[in-house]
C-alpha cells in the first residue's frame, strides 16, 4: 500500500445484485472441494448428457470433422445459410407462422441467445413474466438486462402447468413479455394445447410478446406431441428457442438458435436491436453450425432413448418410482427432458433452508442435487435430480437418499 492511500478494491457490478445461477453455485463449489480432497461425489445436478455415456451421433462428429477446414473463418452474423435453412424448415414443420431465413439466428447455445434477446429488449424496470420454477438463466438475464423478472407459479397439483390466474394477476403496465419453458426444466412438464391457448389469449389481451424456450422439444416421452406456442399465435410476436445440446448430446459444441415468428411488423425496432447485438458478437461457433443440417435431417437417434426400453425412458420410470417410495418425498412424473423436481415434506424433516438441505446431503452421502431455490422456487421444499445416470447409479443414489432422510432432523 502506498502511504496514506487506501488499497483500491474491485467490486462486481451492482447489475449482478439480483442475479442467481445456483446450478453452478456454492453447493457445487463445496462438492468440488470434496472431490479435490479425494472423495467421490455422485453428481445429479447438471443436465450434461455426454459424461453419462450419451454419445453424440457418429454422423454428427464425422460431418463436423469433414467441415473443419471449411469453417475456419467467421460466418455471417446470424449463421451459415445451410444451418439457418435447416432450422427454418424445422420451424416450418412445427407450424411456426411467417418464418423466413432472415428470422433465424444461431448462437453459442440457447444461453447466448437468451441473454442477447433480453438485452436487446429491456429498459430498466420493464417486467417479464418468468415461470417459477424456471431454468434460472431466464430470471438472471432479465435482471442483468435491467428488467424485473416477475414469477408466475407453475402448479404441482396440475402436472406443473402454469397457473393462468396467477400469471394474469402478475401483469402490470410494465409487463412486456411472457417466458415459457416447454418442455420444462426443472419439472419435466409438457404443456398441452389447452394450456398454451390460455397463455396466447392472455398475451393477446395484454399485447405481450412470447419467449418460448423449447430446447427439450425432441425429448418428449409417452407418445406425446410437443406443440410450439408460436404455431398458435400468428398475430403475436414470438421468439422460439431450441438447439442441439440436449437432443444431440453435444452440449459442449455450443449450438442453439432462435426463430422470430408471427407479427414481426410490431417488432421492427426490437429486431434492429437484436441485429445490432448479433453483429457485435460477430457470429456463433462455425464448426458447430456446420452440422445443424445433418443433425436435424434424417434418422433421429435420440428417439431410441425416449421409448420403452430406451435409456431415458427407463431411467425416468426408475427415478419416479424410487422417489415416490421414499417416505416424505413425492414427485410428479416428468413427461419430457431428463429432470425430476421432487417435493419434500418440510414439516416431517423440519427443513427451512434448502441450501442447508443440499449441503447436508452432500456432506453425509456425497450426493449433489440442486436446491429448488436455484430455480427461483420460493419455498424450501423442492430439489432437482438429473436422471441422466444409469439405473444402477440412480439406485445407489435413491438408496442413500432414503437412508439419509430416514433420520434427517427427526
Ligand atoms: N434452456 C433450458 C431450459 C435449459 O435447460 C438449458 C440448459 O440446461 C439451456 C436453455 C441452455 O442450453 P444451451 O446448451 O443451448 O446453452
Amino acid at each position: 500500500e502506498l502511504e496514506g492511500t487506501p488499497m483500491r478494491h474491485f467490486n462486481k457490478s451492482t447489475k449482478l445484485d439480483n442475479v442467481l445461477y445456483d446450478v453452478r453455485g456454492p453447493v457445487v463449489d463445496e462438492a468440488a472441494r470434496m472431490e479435490q480432497s479425494g472423495m467421490h461425489v455422485l453428481k445429479l445436478n447438471i443436465g450434461n448428457p455426454a459424461p453419462f455415456g450419451f454419445r453424440t451421433p457418429d454422423e454428427v462428429v464425422y460431418d463436423m470433422s469433414r467441415q473443419l477446414s471449411d469453417t475456419e473463418g467467421y460466418s455471417a452474423s446470424k449463421g451459415l445459410f445451410s444451418a439457418r435453412k435447416a432450422i427454418m424448415q424445422y420451424a416450418q414443420l412445427k407450424n411456426l407462422p411467417n418464418v423466413g431465413i432472415e428470422d433465424i439466428y444461431t448462437g453459442n447455445g440457447v444461453s447466448e441467445l437468451i441473454n442477447l434477446s433480453l438485452s436487446a429488449l429491456l429498459d430498466n424496470g420493464d417486467e417479464v413474466l418468468v415461470p417459477s420454477p424456471d431454468y434460472p438463466l431466464w430470471t438472471a438475464c432479465v435482471n442483468l438486462a435491467g428488467g424485473t423478472a416477475v414469477h408466475y407459479v407453475c402448479d404441482e397439483e396440475s402436472e406443473w402447468y402454469p397457473d393462468i390466474d396467477d400469471m394474469r394477476s402478475k401483469i402490470t403496465d410494465r409487463t412486456v413479455a411472457i417466458v415459457l419453458i416447454n418442455p420444462n426444466n426443472p419439472t419435466g412438464a409438457l404443456y398441452p394445447k389447452e394450456v398454451l391457448q390460455q397463455i396466447v389469449d392472455l398475451a393477446r389481451e395484454h399485447q405481450l410478446m412470447i419467449f418460448s424456450d423449447e430446447i427439450y422439444d425432441r425429448l418428449v416421452m409417452d407418445g406425446l406431441q410437443h406443440v410450439s406456442i408460436a404455431s398458435m399465435a400468428p398475430d403475436l410476436f414470438c421468439v422460439t428457442f431450441s438447439g442441439l445440446s440436449k437432443s444431440h448430446m453435444i452440449a459442449g459444441y455450443r449450438i442453439g438458435w432462435m426463430v422470430l415468428s408471427g407479427n414481426k411488423s410490431i417488432a421492427k425496432d426490437y429486431i434492429e436491436g437484436i441485429n445490432m447485438l448479433t453483429n457485435m458478437r460477430i457470429c456463433s461457433n462455425v464448426p458447430a453450425q456446420s452440422i445443424v443440417q445433418t443433425a436435424l435431417g434424417g434418422h433421429q437417434s435420440v428417439n431410441d432413448y425416449i421409448v420403452p426400453g430406451g435409456r431415458l425412458y427407463e431411467q425416468r420410470e426408475y427415478i419416479y418410482n424410487a422417489l415416490n417410495s421414499i417416505p416424505g418425498v413425492t414427485a410428479v412424473k416428468p413427461k419430457a427432458a431428463f429432470y425430476i423436481f421432487p417435493k419434500l415434506d418440510v414439516k416431517k424433516f423440519n427443513i427451512t433452508d434448502d441450501e442447508q438441505f443440499a449441503l447436508d446431503l452432500l456432506h453425509d452421502k456425497r450426493i449433489l442435487i440442486t436446491r429448488g431455490g436455484g430455480f427461483n422456487w420460493h419455498e424450501p421444499d423442492h430439489f432437482r435430480i438429473v436422471y441422466l445416470p444409469r439405473i444402477e447409479v440412480l439406485k445407489d443414489a435413491t438408496e442413500k437418499l432414503t437412508d439419509f432422510l430416514s433420520c434427517y432432523r427427526q
